[in-house]
This record gives structure tokens, sequence and C-alpha cells, in this order.
């Protein structure tokens, strides 16, 4: 049997189109492999929101040029360098954007039937296509993808993505609500809905009311026909929202929807209104601060996580604490930190990138002092409560056996008990809090353990959650 590999870089969209790409080879009677050494054909699913992620592409593809494969880049960096690529490095096979996913399987045969090297990089805009889970009964994981849209309108300063990932085309809601039963009624009891910002969603099939907002979307019907239709879904999630797009209705839908995880990752990227005007995110800080109240007082328990970004050109020592007080006023558990890297074609490369790197790394690293100390501290106030805790997979803290998440998203670990496993949905008492994780007993099993099968996809980097 010929065999593939999958290395995926970067964000949560790019781990959904590798699963799709993945079902895509195996439907071509490819069998998916861990380890690119011995595959037939390597696919490197690429992320361009960092510098830092583009080098890790170019240092993984020159360790691969001495295989004897097939090597196809995919995802944003194909987008944003196209032929570039193939004369950059003569050793890849294929580029391939994100809109031409699907054409993987033909691209493969071709290169297998002798073809030369060739780019597939051209945005659907006129008929977006998605990729869909195949949701085949057993055999997809507890907590499964869904994507809602593509692309982004917003232009920050700092992004790249609307330029790899094109303009935003959204699915309509009739096949999203389609999708999401068919992975339940499979097995799946978690759903993650992903969109570039995400809560800017709007249904191509249902006009807006004339005369709407342009902040104003159909995310929150769409939350609410998921959870209404899709009976058996236990816990609904998204990623990520946009600050600008939460708007009351939204708010209205945290209040009313049980299933709607008690946490919300919400990009604010700075604490200073000088920095946000210049990364043009359209909110000030006030109204950021407002909208996170709201979205907590609308759902009790509520946790916030959010993205920031250090060292932003002209970001001043004063502008650096804004962003700190930020912190700590809105209380956030948790914090992905980047320092800012100029990207291509980005309106930040017009500002000079003036913030020295030394003193980037001391900002980062002050940030994530306080980040980790107000995860600490959120933690610590858990101990002696009880969560609803989805089963994951196995631990490997001390001697627990398995974890999974909270509603507010923490992890916890806890041992065997009868029924649980990947997929359970467990009741668990919190015995204690480590410095990013709890650990637990399992007092109740209100579902069973479900089968879930290993995912042949290798990721290179940690979450970049954009919005
Ligand atoms: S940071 Fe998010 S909202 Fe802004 S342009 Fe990038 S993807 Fe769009």
């Amino acid at each position: 049997m010929k065999t593939a590999c999958l290395v995926t870089f970067g964000c949560q969209m790019n781990v959904h189109d590798s699963q799709r790409m993945e079902e895509l080879l195996r439907a071509d009677g490819f069998e998916l492999v861990p380890e690119p050494e011995g595959a037939d054909v390597i696919v490197l699913n690429t992320c361009s929101v960092r510098e830092k992620a583009e080098q890790k592409l170019r240092s993984e593809v020159g360790r691969l040029k001495r295989l004897d494969a097939l090597v196809i880049v995919t995802g944003c960096v194909a987008q944003q360098e196209g032929e570039r690529l193939l004369d950059r490095m003569p050793y890849i096979d294929a580029v391939i954007g994100p809109d031409n996913l699907h054409e993987l399987p033909g691209v493969v045969r071709e290169l297998e039937g002798g073809a030369p090297s060739m780019v597939r990089a051209t945005f659907d805009t006129e008929a977006p296509r998605f990729l869909v889970n195949e949701a085949t009964p057993g055999g997809v994981a507890s907590s499964a993808y869904v994507t809602t849209m593509k692309g982004c309108d917003e232009r920050c300063s700092f992004c790249i993505v609307p330029y790899t990932r094109g303009p935003e085309r959204y699915r309509s809601a009739d096949d999203i609500v389609s999708e999401v039963a068919r992975l339940v009624a499979a097995g799946a009891r978690e759903v993650v809905l992903l969109g570039q910002t995400v809560n800017s969603y709007r249904d191509p099939a249902v006009p807006m009311p004339e005369g709407s907002d342009p902040d104003d979307s159909q995310f929150a019907s769409l939350l609410r026909r998921i959870v209404g239709e899709a009976k058996g879904l236990l816990r609904l999630r998204y990623t990520s929202p946009h600050p600008r797009h939460l708007t009351p209705d939204l708010l209205r839908a945290h209040a009313e929807l049980e299933t709607l995880a008690e946490h919300v990752h919400l990009p604010v990227q700075s604490g200073s209104d000088r920095v946000l005007k210049r990364m043009i995110r359209r909110y000030t800080r006030d109204e950021y601060v407002r909208r996170a109240d709201a979205l907590r007082s609308a759902r009790k328990g509520l946790v916030l996580s959010t993205d920031i970004i250090v060292g932003f050109p002209g970001e001043t020592a004063e502008d650096f604490d804004a962003t700190l007080s930020l912190v700590r006023e809105v209380g956030f558990v948790g914090l992905f930190g980047f320092k800012y890297s100029p990207r291509p074609y980005t309106p930040a490369l017009k500002l000079r990138d003036d913030v020295p790197e030394q003193e980037k790394q001391q900002r980062l690293e002050a940030l994530f002092e306080l980040s980790e100390a107000q995860l600490r501290a959120h933690l610590a106030t858990l101990v002696g409560t009880r969560a609803r805790v989805l089963v994951e997979g196995p631990s490997k803290v001390g001697a627990a056996t398995w974890a999974g998440r909270t509603e507010r998203n923490e992890i916890v670990h806890f041992e065997a008990a009868p029924g649980v496993g990947p997929g359970a949905f467990a009741t668990v008492e919190v015995t204690r809090a480590n410095k990013h994780s709890l650990e637990g007993r399992v007092e109740s099993v209100a579902v069973p353990a479900a089968e879930k099968p290993r995912s042949a996809i290798r990721r290179v980097a940690l979450p970049l959650v954009e919005a």
C-alpha cells in the first residue's frame, strides 16, 4: 500500500484542513503514517502568520529533500509564494493553496504519472468550496472541527491572512448544521466551529435585514440552530471571534444555550488605544473591556483567553504597560503571546519595526509571567469544585490515567474509572491545582467512552489563533 505523511504547521484551521486531506488520501488508497521517513508522499501544510513558522517550513523541507518521496507544500505559504517556492526549492513537486486542497489526490496521480512540478493556488471566490468531515460512524474524534467560513475581510495591519486565505466566504447554515448532526450521529461529543472571524458569519442563503449594522452577523442564529437540531451534541465551542462582532444577540445566545462552553478565546492584541489604532483592530480598549464584561455577565463562570502581540511598530513602554494592565483588568486565564514580525504584503510594513529584539523578548517574558500567575490563581480557586469533563486521551501527569477538558477549557488529569476513556463525559471533583492543569477524581460518568481512531497527523507548531 502507498503511504503518505502529513505535517501540519499553525492554527486549528490548518489542523482541520490536514484532517480533510488525510481523508482524501485514504479514499485514494493511501495509508497515513506519522513520520515522513519511508512515506511515498509528504504533505507540508504550512502557516505564514509568523516568520518563525515559515522558517520551520524551510528547515523541514531541507531535511526532506534527501528522501525519495513526492513533496507537496499546501496552505498559507503555498498561497503566498506560489511559483516562487518551486524556484527556490526545486525538490518541491507541487504547491497547493488553501482553496485547492480538494485537488490533492489528482495532483498526486499526475505527479506519479510523470507530470512536472505544478502550482494550484487560485481563490474560489465565485463558487466557494468547503472541505467536509467524512463523519464515518464510529470513526470520528470525540471533538471535531467544523468550518463555517473562510477568508477574512478585516485587514488588521500586521496580518497576512487576508492575502493567503482571501476574502470572507461563508457556508450555508443548512450545510453546517447537517455536518454537525452527522458528526454527532457518528460519535462526536463536542464540535468546535472554525472561522478566521467566526462570529462575523452570515448565511449566504438568508439575506441580512435591510439597514443592518456592518458589525451584525447571523452567528448567534447559527449557534441556536446547531443546538436545536444536532441532538446529542454535548458541547459547542467556536474560534476565533472578533471583538467587533460580539453582538447583543451573541451575548443572548451565551445566556440561553447551555451547550455553549464557558470559555471564549477573544483576541485583543494590545491594551493601548494608540497601538490598537495602528493595528487597525477597529475597537478601543474600553470597548473591548465592556464586551468582555458583557460576555461574562451573560454566562456565569465564563472565562476568557486571548492573543497578544508585543513589540508592534511604535509600541512604547507605556503602551506595553497598558497591555499588562488590560490583562490584569480582564483577568485572562490563558494567553498566546507573540513578538511582532513583519509579514509580506501587510500594511504594517510601512511602519518602522523599531522595537529592539531584546526589548520584544523582555516584554514577552513579562507578559507570560503575568499570565502564568493569573492562570495559577484561577486554577487554585477550583479545588473542591466539580467540573464536567470531556475525556480526550491518556494523561502524561504522575499516576493519572486520563486527561480531559472542562467547560472552561482547563485540562484535568484523573485516574481510571469504569466507563472512562476518550469521548466519555464525566463529572470530576477537582482535588489539586498544578501550574497549568488540575487533578481530580471521577464522581460519575454521564456518557461512556467512545471509540476514537488515531490520527496520523503530525503537528509541528503550537496553535496560532487569529482574529
Ligand atoms: S488578525 Fe484575524 S481578524 Fe485580523 S486580518 Fe488576521 S485573520 Fe483577520
